[in-house]
């Protein structure tokens, strides 16, 4: 499909949220080419401000998926560098297309599946999970990010919530649930659509 023009992706972004410009982070949802499966935007925004992005810094984004939180990391910040591991060729596909689209093109894509993908990558001082929860994938993130590194690790899945409080137990941290609901139309009225309660655990080094 299409990549839409900065014109067209403004004009989307003043329906969704009122402004006349493109923010750096938490961009609209319909910002994004993606198949549904993404972080949504105020989860995203969240997160992206837990992860807090800095001049030069680098990001792993394990389990990509578009690319969303990898790309609003590169928006926010002069130089700043994001790794995204994605194992579907589809989804990268979507990464690739936002890269281009809203402003990091120099994403740099792996193919692979974490933790095996995320062998000999450059120390990150940042690390999302955002898919491919597993204490193993953990353990080889957390050992490589630098001192004062942040991770973030989202899920919506009891699995994903069984690790993150064992992982919890273990490295301290903060667990936060963030519910997010929009006003959709019923008929010819108004009401709340929940979205997947999102669990998230954040901790630095
Ligand atoms: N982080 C994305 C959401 C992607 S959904 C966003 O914010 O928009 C989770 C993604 O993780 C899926 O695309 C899935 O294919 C990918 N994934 C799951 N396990 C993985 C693993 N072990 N390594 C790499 N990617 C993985």
């Amino acid at each position: 499909h299409d990549v839409p023009d900065f014109h067209t992706l403004a004009v989307a972004c003043i329906a969704d949220n009122g402004v006349a410009v493109l923010p750096r982070t938490g961009l609209p949802d319909s910002a994004f080419a993606s198949d549904g499966t993404m972080t949504k935007q105020e989860v995203r925004a969240v997160t992206l401000a837990k992860l807090a992005p800095a001049r030069g810094a680098l990001l792993w984004d394990i389990g990509c998926g578009s690319g969303s939180v990898a790309i609003e990391w590169m928006r926010a910040a002069r130089d700043a560098r994001a790794i995204g591991i994605e194992t579907r060729a589809d989804r990268r596909a979507f990464a690739a297309e936002n890269a281009v689209t809203l402003g990091a093109p120099a994403l740099n894509l792996i193919d692979g599946t974490a933790p095996e993908a995320l062998a000999n990558l450059p120390a990150p001082d940042a690390v999302f999970i955002g898919g491919g929860l597993t204490p193993e994938v953990f353990a080889v993130a957390w050992s490589t990010l630098k001192p004062h590194g942040r991770l973030v690790a989202n899920t919506v899945t009891l699995e994903g919530e069984a690790v993150l409080l064992a992982l919890r137990a273990q490295f301290g941290g903060t667990l936060s649930r963030i519910a997010v609901e929009r006003a959709v139309p019923v008929g010819r009225l108004t009401g709340w659509k929940p979205s997947m309660t999102v669990t998230q655990w954040s901790l630095s080094k």
